[in-house]
């Protein structure tokens, strides 16, 4: 573990001040061959100015479709069917769309897994970046390019005076991407929504982006972070999502939750984590039944009251560290289920079952369909 991946000090964000961002009861349906299929269930999180928040589940768990969802950037198959999105005292699901378009960029900005998502292969970056500052700051062009160039080079473009009038297909991918989060910087916005930023670059790149994201956030910025990647989880974030099939499952401060993983799917995740892990094997495919807890077929605790209904209600360990499980009791030893899950023999909790209502390709989240565990959405 590089200092970049050190875990923050934390304690600026364990304040009160007002959610950013509101995200309450999200329901996105995408349109399959098969049916609709619920990638994102009845989510709700906050973000405030200034936090992290990271999600974190295995592919196809409704990481991505979530944070699209936020920035109502969804491929044309999916659907928000439910739920609220607030941005301050603006509601997102309601605006129309050339309102939102004012607003992206402005005050939310999107940095997509696959960079060329966000660059126009006809325009030097460049001229990307000083469009987007003139755009949403009103900023005269001279003034707008010196910013572009400082943004290059805040995000670690080498020889950035020298670059930034080479057009996107001159960079590799890791600098493509690093452009890409230029880009998104440039309209100074108030919430950065980041889908696996750090995937496609070196380990020095990755900590130069991590030094970045620290350095916005310090500042005020608030970050929503997709990573399967659970030592940047660690070196990043104030709180923490874990998603299983569309569903939250466990939520809280990060050290909270990294040092006592309540949900036996949680518990599972962490086990599997391995950073060298083969991200090419195939994903596995897993009975995901349409109610009570989504997780049972591959829960190793499953009882009977764990089927049927709504997802378990949520119960509170210490503030604000939530588990959806029939098993924990707010009062009782929060260890029992761990220990129960650690004498289980590991990968036990992700084999499938297929005696389930419904079924979930891990690789069918959405068009752009996840792969394996532990590979990004
Ligand atoms: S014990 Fe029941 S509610 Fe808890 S994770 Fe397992 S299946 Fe879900």
């Amino acid at each position: 573990m590089t200092d970049s991946h050190a875990p923050r000090r934390r304690n600026a964000r364990e304040d009160d001040s007002t959610p950013l961002l509101s995200v309450t009861d999200l329901r996105t349906v995408i349109r399959t061959a098969e049916g609709p299929l619920h990638a994102v269930d009845g989510v709700s999180f906050s973000v405030r100015p200034g936090e992290t928040v990271c999600i974190v589940g295995e592919s196809g768990s409704g990481k991505s479709i979530t944070c699209r969802s936020v920035t109502r950037l969804l491929p044309s198959a999916a659907e928000i069917v439910g739920g609220e999105l607030t941005l301050g005292e603006r509601s997102l699901r309601a605006l129309p769309p050339e309102e939102l378009e004012s607003i992206r960029g402005d005050r939310i900005a999107h940095v997509f897994q696959n960079p060329q998502r966000s660059l126009d292969p006809v325009y030097p970056v460049g001229e990307q970046i000083t469009e987007t500052i003139r755009i949403h700051t009103a900023t005269p062009s001279e003034e707008a390019r010196r910013r572009a160039l400082t943004l290059l080079r805040r995000v670690g473009i080498p020889r950035a005076h020298e670059r930034i009038d080479d057009y996107p297909h001159e960079f590799s991918g890791g600098m493509q991407q690093r452009v890409a989060v230029a880009i998104a910087l440039a309209g100074e916005p108030e919430i950065l929504v980041a889908d696996e930023p750090t995937t496609a670059v070196d380990a020095t790149v990755q900590a130069r982006l991590i030094e970045l994201f620290r350095s916005l956030t310090d500042e005020g910025t608030a970050l929503l972070l997709v990573t399967h990647d659970l030592r940047i989880v660690s070196a990043l974030a104030d709180r923490v999502l874990v998603m299983y099939a569309g569903t939250v499952v466990e939520r809280g401060p990060v050290e909270r939750v990294f040092d006592r993983p309540l949900h036996p799917y949680t518990q599972a995740l962490f086990r599997s984590y391995d950073a060298t892990a083969d991200r090419e094997s195939a994903p596995p495919r897993r009975t995901i039944p349409a109610d009570g807890c989504r997780f049972r077929p591959a829960c190793p605790h499953a009882v009977e009251r764990c089927a049927g209904g709504d997802q378990p209600t949520f119960q509170g360990h210490g503030t604000d560290h939530e588990v959806s499980c029939v098993h924990f009791e707010p009062d009782a030893d929060a260890t029992a289920v761990l220990a129960d899950a650690r004498r289980s023999s590991p990968g036990r909790a992700m084999e499938p079952r297929r005696d389930g209502e419904g079924t979930q390709d891990e690789g069918s989240e959405g068009p752009e369909g996840p792969g394996a565990m532990g590979e990004p959405e």
